[in-house]
């Protein structure tokens, strides 16, 4: 699948800006955004439920611009499993082989192979108020596979259940995807959703595609502030702060205390003085003895969270606020004093005006 330079406005309000993306075919591939970034509008043009106001949608040679939905061999399933609640579960997944007019005995066999993958096979007599949450999610993607498009689009499917089911589920979407080999786009604003399931992530905000990788590139090497801050839980530490040379070392000044970087710059870049420094709580260290200078510096633990296996740890320097991983048998208290180190060959550096990664 092929998108070139998707736009859609709703009146004035842009919804999606200047989108382009290549999916490979059969990958899974995660549109991944917060509320309102416009994901849903970019899988709608896929399917053909919403007209794009300039750009191209290609899958393989074929444009898909003027081809209505029925005819672009696509499947969707939303956030919202539409089932018919008067037709039992067979009945459902069966209703888009009738529509085809295919023979009974075929439906039969697809419908029986369809509810199999997805584990509903016991349940085929049933209607929807006698379904779990889970189940009615299971129909939905038995009906979706049973049609056996070139692409699949998930719309947010795992939104309404608990925890426990979210997890399984997503386990066996992916499972589902191997075995199926299909092209397949899935909606979400769950990072950890995109990252664990996706071949790749596009990170969307604002109408914008801002990165475009698969996640292992997207944790390690954001191209901006908002994909640096969006991924990875807890979220990276973004901190303001300004170049400055001093006694030939280049230190970055956060006001309240600085870092040496000067064996860790890296050529060219560095020439906007007014940065954003960034680095995950895993990458930072603490102790409680040392001195200031250099890649050390005095800080205040100022809140503790038990994550279970490990502590959220949060510290003061002055007015800034930076958030640590430490092992779960961590005994330091909110008000004690400690030492911290940041791992330099993790920073991330980013100009304060674009917002653009430089290192
Ligand atoms: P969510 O996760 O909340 O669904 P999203 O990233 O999928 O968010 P979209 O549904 O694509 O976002 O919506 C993008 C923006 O476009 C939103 O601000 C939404 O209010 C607006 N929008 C979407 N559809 C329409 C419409 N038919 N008319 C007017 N505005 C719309």
């Amino acid at each position: 699948m092929t998108i070139r330079n998707l736009s859609k406005k709703f009146g004035s309000f842009v919804a999606v800006e200047d989108l382009s993306m290549d999916v490979e075919d059969g990958k899974f591939v995660a549109l991944l955004g917060p509320s309102g970034c416009g994901k849903t509008t970019t899988l709608r043009m896929v399917a053909g439920l919403e007209t794009s106001d300039s750009g191209e949608i290609y899958f393989g040679n074929d444009l898909m611009n003027d081809i209505p939905t029925e005819k672009r061999d696509v499947a969707m399933v939303f956030q919202f499993y539409a089932i018919y609640p008067d037709m039992s579960v067979y009945d459902n997944i069966a209703f888009p082989l009738k529509m085809q007019n295919l023979p009974r005995d075929e439906i039969a066999k697809r419908v029986k192979e369809a509810a199999e993958s997805v584990r509903i096979s016991d349940i085929l007599g049933a209607k929807e108020g006698a379904l779990t949450v889970g189940e009615k999610q299971r129909v939905a993607i038995a009906r979706a596979i049973v049609r056996n498009p070139k692409v699949y689009l998930f719309d947010e499917p795992l939104t309404n259940l608990d925890a426990r089911l979210r997890t399984a589920m997503r386990t066996e979407i992916k499972k589902l995807h191997r075995s199926l080999g299909q092209t397949s786009i899935y909606v979400t604003h769950d990072q950890l959703e995109a990252m664990t399931m996706a071949d790749k992530v596009a990170v969307m905000n604002n109408g914008k595609l801002l990165q475009y990788d698969v996640p292992e590139i997207l944790f390690d090497k954001p191209k901006n502030t908002f994909v640096a801050g969006f991924i990875g839980t807890p979220p990276m530490n973004l901190l303001d702060c300004s170049l400055v040379e001093k006694s030939g070392k280049t230190l970055l000044d956060f006001g309240d205390f600085s870092l040496d970087i000067t064996d860790f710059q890296k050529d060219g870049g560095l020439r906007d003085g007014s940065l954003v420094a960034g680095f995950r709580p895993s990458d930072v260290k603490i102790g409680r003895e040392g001195r200031d200078g250099g890649t050390s510096f005095q800080a205040e633990v100022s809140a503790s969270e038990d994550l279970g296996d490990k502590k959220l740890l949060e510290l003061k320097v002055g007015a800034s606020s930076i958030n640590t991983i430490q092992p779960y048998d961590s005994a330091l208290n909110p008000g004690e004093k400690v030492q911290v180190q940041v791992a330099l060959s993790k920073l991330h550096l980013f100009s304060r005006k674009t917002k653009e990664a430089i290192l």
